[in-house]
C-alpha cells in the first residue's frame, strides 16, 4: 500500500502528547505550515479527519493538474501533497489521522489542549486552525440500501482513475466534478453513461461541449432520468435504476457509480471552540492571522478577512506571518531573526542539506 506520510510519524490513538503547534487540518496549508513552523525550530502535530494528508487537494482532485502554484507551472493535487510532505520532512511531523478534532480546553497556564474523537490529546502554547472548508462530507444520492454498495461500487472521489478502467460506469450529477470525470474516465472506462435529471448543466460551458461531442460520438450515454435504486449484490453493482416521466423505471447496466452531488462544507466542532465566526468561516487579522482569542490562529480556506482568496497560494503566504507570530508565543523572550534559507547556513542544517 502506498504510504501516503511518506515516513512521517503517526500518533497513536488514545495517547496524550506534547508539542509547540498543533494543526488541526493537513490540507496543502497545514502542511507549509509545519515548512515554516520548522524553520523557526517549532514542532507540529497535525490532526485531520480524513485518512490521508492533502485535504481537498487529495481528497476531491488527487489527478487533475493545478496551474498557479509559484514555480510549478502544473502539479496535480496528488503532486502537490506529495511535494509539500517532501518538503517537510526534515521536521518530523507527527500525523493523527482519520480523527476528528473534537474538543479544546485552555489550562491554567494557558497552554491548549485538543482532544479528538479517538480520545487522542495534544497540549501546545499554540493552536494552528487549518480547516479548510471544515469537515467536508459528500452529498448522497437518496436511494435506499445505498450503504451496502458505499467504497465498493457506489463512490464520491476518484482516488485512482485506473480503478475504473475496462469498468462500465455510471456519473451522476450536473456540475463540474460530474462533467471532469465523465471527460477524464471516459478514454479509460468500458462504457460511460451520464445521468442528470435535466438537460441542462451547472458546469464549465467548455466541458458541457466536450461531453456533448462524445454523446454525438457514441462514445458517451447521456440519460436525461431520476437516479431511484441500485440493483446488485454483495456490495457489487449490476445497474442502476432510473425513471422518467416518459419510460417509467428502466435499468442501466454498470459496475460502478461515481455521484457528484456536491458536498456539504460542515464547520463541525471548531464551531465550539470560542472563536469568533463569521458565516462559518473564522475572521483573522492579516499582520498574525490570529483568531479572537490569543494563540489560536487560523490559516488557509477556513479564515476570512477584506480581500481573502481561497487560493493555495494565499494559504501559503499566511502560513508564513502566521508562524513568525507563533514563535513569540511558544519562545516568549526569545529572539526571531529573520533569515534566509538561501544563505543561513543555520536553516540549511535544520533542513538537513548543509
Ligand atoms: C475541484 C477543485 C479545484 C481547485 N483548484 C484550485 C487551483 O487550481 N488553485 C488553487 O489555489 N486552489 C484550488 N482549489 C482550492 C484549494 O484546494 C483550497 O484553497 C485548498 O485546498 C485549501 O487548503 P486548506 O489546507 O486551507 O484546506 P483543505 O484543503 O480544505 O484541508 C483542510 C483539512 O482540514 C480537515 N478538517 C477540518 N475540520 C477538521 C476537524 N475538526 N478535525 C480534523 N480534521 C479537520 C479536513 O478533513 C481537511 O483535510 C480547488 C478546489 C477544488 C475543490
Amino acid at each position: 500500500m502506498q504510504d501516503h506520510l511518506h515516513g512521517a510519524a503517526k500518533g497513536e490513538a488514545g495517547q496524550a502528547y506534547e508539542t509547540d503547534v498543533i494543526i488541526v487540518g493537513a490540507g496543502p496549508v497545514g502542511l507549509f505550515a509545519v515548512f515554516e513552523l520548522g524553520l523557526l525550530d517549532l514542532k507540529c502535530h497535525l490532526v485531520d479527519v480524513l485518512d490521508r494528508p492533502g485535504g481537498q487537494c487529495a481528497e476531491l482532485y488527487p489527478e487533475k493538474p493545478i496551474y498557479d502554484i509559484p514555480a510549478l507551472p502544473i502539479v496535480t493535487g496528488q503532486e502537490l501533497t506529495d511535494r509539500l510532505m517532501e518538503q517537510i520532512k526534515p521536521f518530523h511531523p507527527t500525523f493523527h489521522l482519520t480523527q476528528m478534532a473534537e474538543a479544546l480546553e485552555r489550562l491554567p497556564d494557558g497552554k491548549f489542549k485538543l482532544r479528538t474523537e479517538l480520545g487522542t490529546t495534544i497540549t501546545a502554547p499554540v493552536l494552528c486552525v487549518a480547516a479548510g472548508g471544515g469537515s467536508f462530507v459528500p452529498r448522497k444520492p437518496k436511494i435506499d440500501g445505498l450503504e451496502a454498495f458505499e467504497g465498493k461500487s457506489v463512490h464520491y472521489a476518484v482516488r485512482k482513475m485506473d480503478r475504473f478502467k475496462d469498468r462500465d460506469i455510471v456519473i451522476a450529477g450536473g456540475g463540474d466534478s460530474a462533467l471532469d470525470w465523465v471527460l477524464n474516465l471516459q478514454p479509460l472506462a468500458k462504457s460511460t453513461t451520464l445521468i442528470h435529471r435535466r438537460d441542462d448543466f451547472r458546469a464549465a460551458p467548455h466541458s458541457v461541449a466536450k461531453m456533448r461531442a462524445l454523446v454525438a460520438e457514441g462514445k458517451v450515454r447521456l440519460e436525461i432520468s431520476d437516479l431511484k435504486g441500485l440493483a446488485g449484490a454483495d456490495g457489487a453493482l449490476s445497474a442502476v435504476v432510473c425513471e422518467t416521466k416518459d419510460k417509467g423505471r428502466y435499468e442501466i447496466p454498470c459496475n460502478e457509480l461515481l455521484a457528484f452531488y456536491g458536498l456539504t462544507m460542515k464547520l463541525g466542532p471548531i464551531a465550539n471552540f470560542g472563536l469568533n465566526l463569521n458565516e462559518n468561516l473564522i475572521p483573522v487579522d492579516t499582520e498574525k492571522f490570529e483568531t479572537s482569542e490569543p494563540g489560536i490562529f487560523a490559516i488557509g480556506d477556513i479564515n476570512t478577512y477584506p480581500g481573502k482568496l481561497k487560493l493555495i497560494l494565499c494559504g501559503f503566504h499566511e502560513a508564513a506571518l502566521m508562524s513568525q507570530a507563533a514563535f513569540k508565543i511558544a519562545r516568549p523572550g526569545e529572539r526571531l531573526v529573520f533569515l534566509y534559507t538561501t544563505s543561513s547556513t543555520d536553516l540549511q542544517k535544520k533542513l538537513g542539506v548543509a
